[in-house]
């Protein structure tokens, strides 16, 4: 199969790319469950036939650390800028926090979203039915649930410098992180989320904390101002701590949340779990061209690693928005998304997922499962 080169001009609000019909994946497995559950989307990948799709395989994180004393070796970042896409499964260990910061995995994966430019985090969080009983809240508060969180990744307290740890002058240390975002880092995603919204249920809710943090305020006059180019679209905003609690209290009334790089991480996770496991949620970070890098939602899960119990899911899940976002190709997506509802359809279930009545299988079984579907 050939992919498909028809192009949307109104996707997502980012340039178009001059579709090629060669396309270049970098595989990253990372450390921990990354190799096992990347293995499983490669496997979903490939079943698809995909012709003039190349993929390499390099390290990052801890493996990069072992292998070249660099959680982002210099060949990896190569591959990873000459790629139209990286598949990336997790870094992390807590065997390397002892570390200087800059060897620990962790920064090898900060350093390529900035390297990549990719400042658009998307991370849908939708509840399969068959997954109402999984989810910790009641299934009335998260059935049908199916909402987007949209978040700034390159900026933010993240990467705002002056950033440290250093001495005052009676002796006490003080940490000092630094929240900037600039009003063209501001409208950029704004963009991405009323984009993405115009395809949904032209609905946004920006999340701030603008009564306390003038980054934020401005934030809010920003997109405050964007709305206007965009009249169909409903445009909310929330601070963040009410935010957190209406996710649980009432998750079905967002459509689609944008919000900067520190809030969007503890969010999208407090989204996860609506959704029975967080091994189920999928994501991508895009730049301005849709080159982007797709991976779990979830990290390493070292207490579980190499143990063939861990959930695919997230990361087969990954590869279908891959398809979608990067490759443009929505059919295959759909297929590959409609083959993970079949094998939950099919009863079949990991551990972090597993209710009364369902077959336990493990990460490679589960990832056969959904290749049986395809
Ligand atoms: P984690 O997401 O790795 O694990 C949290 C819990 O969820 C654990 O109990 C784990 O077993 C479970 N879990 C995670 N993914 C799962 C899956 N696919 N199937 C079943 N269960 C799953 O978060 P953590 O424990 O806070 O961090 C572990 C390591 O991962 C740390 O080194 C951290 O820095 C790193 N991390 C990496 C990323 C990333 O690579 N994107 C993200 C978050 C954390």
């Amino acid at each position: 199969m050939r992919l498909s080169l028809s192009i949307n001009k109104r996707s997502l609000g980012f340039s178009i790319r001059n579709r090629k019909l060669e396309m270049k994946l970098a595989v990253l497995p990372g450390d921990g469950i990354g190799p096992e559950i990347v293995a499983q989307a490669i496997k979903v990948l490939k079943a698809l036939n995909i012709t003039d799709l190349s993929m390499t395989e390099a390290p990052i994180g801890g493996a990069g650390y072992e292998a070249f004393g660099d959680p982002l070796p210099d060949s990896t970042l190569q591959l990873a800028k000459e790629s139209d896409a990286v598949l990336l499964g997790a870094v992390g260990d807590w065997k390397y926090d002892k570390l200087e910061r800059q060897l620990r995995p962790e920064r090898g994966l900060l350093r390529i979203r900035k390297e990549l430019n990719l400042f658009a985090n998307l991370r849908p969080a939708l509840l399969y039915p068959e997954l109402a009983g999984a989810s910790t809240l009641k299934p009335e508060v998260v059935s049908g649930l199916d909402l987007m969180i949209i978040r700034e990744l390159t900026g933010d307290i993240y990467f705002g410098q002056p950033r440290g740890i250093s001495a005052l002058e009676n002796g006490e240390r003080e940490g000092v992180n630094t929240m900037r975002y600039n009003e063209s880092e501001i409208r950029r995603i704004g963009r991405v989320a009323f984009d993405i919204a115009m395809k949904r249920n032209k609905k946004v809710c920006s999340v701030d904390k603008a009564n306390v943090l003038e980054t934020t305020e401005l934030w809010r006059q920003v997109m405050t101002e964007l709305s206007a180019e965009y009249p169909e679209i409903e445009l909310s905003h929330m601070y963040v701590d009410n935010a957190a609690m209406q996710l649980i209290r009432a998750p079905k009334q967002f459509d689609v949340i944008v919000t900067g790089n520190i809030f969007g991480d503890i969010l999208s996770d407090e989204a996860s779990m609506l959704t029975g496991s967080i091994g189920m949620l999928p994501s991508a970070s895009l730049d301005t061209n849709k080159k982007g890098m797709y991976e779990p939602s979830h990290g390493s899960a070292p207490d579980i690693a190499g143990k063939d119990i861990a959930n695919p899911l997230a990361t087969i899940l990954s590869v279908a928005m891959l398809l979608r976002y990067t490759f443009n190709d929505e059919a295959n997506a759909l297929k590959v998304e409609n083959a993970v509802k079949k094998a939950l359809a099919q009863g079949f279930r990991t551990a972090d997922i597993t209710t009364n009545g369902c077959k336990k299988v493990g990460c490679s079984a589960m990832g056969d499962a959904v290749l049986a579907s395809l």
